[in-house]
């Protein structure tokens, strides 16, 4: 018998494909990738996996895994000494904004790059060797699976980072980071490049919408009051300056990568990838978001809708 959900997402296959934006090229790399692939999964907290298109096609994780690095820092640190760090406010500035807030002189939060360059010093380990294999581990441990990581991309982005790198010296300046900021700017470098597919960041989405426990390996991977923090976090800085327009448009905590990945997580329920290179002037992936808002409105996916019909 076929299955409804499978049915459904088949017939989202096409949708979008008008919606315009442009693949990202300020990472020589990136500038590469076919821009006709597209995936869309999802994954339920009982551990049901659902795929359509490009969903097993690896591409480097970028911005997507801002939030989990976050998480590992909330579980080394506390979540009093990250806040002394970095805030957890909106910016309304795009996610490469060279600034701090003012009152503070702390990133606003750790969805742009100044608050998740700061968020990856804050990962526990003797050397940056250490720290980014436990990131590399903790990011595996959400997906289920071991993850790689793509050398090429991480090599094109480091000899280009020249916005990052100010970003990285001006976090120095003002001691947020307190040792060397060309340390933290490499751990953050190397954490957008860990290779992921749709089918791995719906399981770390899914991950995230149960709480912390992997739902395919029952594996506890983060703590729940953490994920609480974190998806506050997505709700109200996932996607940048377009961050409002999202929550009411599509209502569910999301976090989005300039490779053209986007997550979202309903929670209790499930875990929800898109994949498609061109993006919007946000950087988020333009058909990715067409698609993230048909499915929230025809599963009734938003966070503030009462009566929900989608626990199938
Ligand atoms: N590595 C990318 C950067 O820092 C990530 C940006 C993103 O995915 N929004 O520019």
């Amino acid at each position: 018998m076929r299955n409804p959900i499978q049915d459904y997402l088949e017939s989202l296959a096409d949708h979008g494909h008008d919606a315009g934006g442009a693949v990202a090229d300020y990472i020589p790399e990136l500038a590469a990738a076919d821009p006709d692939r597209f995936a869309l999964c999802i994954a339920t907290v009982d551990g049901h996996l659902y795929t359509v298109g490009d969903g097993d096609l690896p591409y480097s994780i970028q911005s997507i895994s801002k939030p989990f690095t976050y998480a590992l820092a909330l579980q080394d640190r506390g979540a009093a000494a990250v806040a002394q760090k970095v805030d957890v406010e909106p910016s309304g500035d795009a996610f490469n904004e060279i600034s701090l807030d003012p009152r503070t002189n702390r990133p606003s939060n750790p969805m742009i790059n100044a608050g998740a360059i700061t968020a990856a010093s804050l990962v526990d380990g003797v050397d940056n060797e250490e720290r980014f294999e436990r990131v590399r581990q903790w990011h595996s441990a959400f997906a289920g699976r071991q993850l790689g990581f793509d050398a090429q991309v991480y090599q094109s982005e480091l000899s280009t980072a020249h916005r990052n790198r100010a970003i990285a010296h001006m976090l120095r300046e003002f001691e947020v980071l307190e040792s060397d900021p060309e340390g933290a700017l490499d751990q953050y470098i190397r954490q957008c490049a860990m290779k992921v597919t749709t089918e791995d960041l719906a399981m770390m989405a899914a991950t995230l919408a149960n709480g912390g426990v992997n739902p395919i390996s029952e594996e506890r991977v983060a703590q729940a009051t953490d994920v609480e923090h974190v998806l506050s976090v997505m709700t109200s800085c996932g996607m940048y300056d377009a961050a409002g327009d999202w929550i009411t448009s599509v209502g569910v905590p999301a976090k989005s990568g300039v490779s053209g990945g986007i997550i979202g997580v309903l929670p209790g329920q499930l875990g929800l990838a898109v994949f498609s290179p061109r993006l919007d002037s946000h950087g988020h992936s333009a058909r990715g978001v067409e698609v993230f808002e048909r499915i929230s409105d025809e599963m009734e996916l938003h966070l503030m809708h009462v009566t929900r019909n989608s626990r199938t």
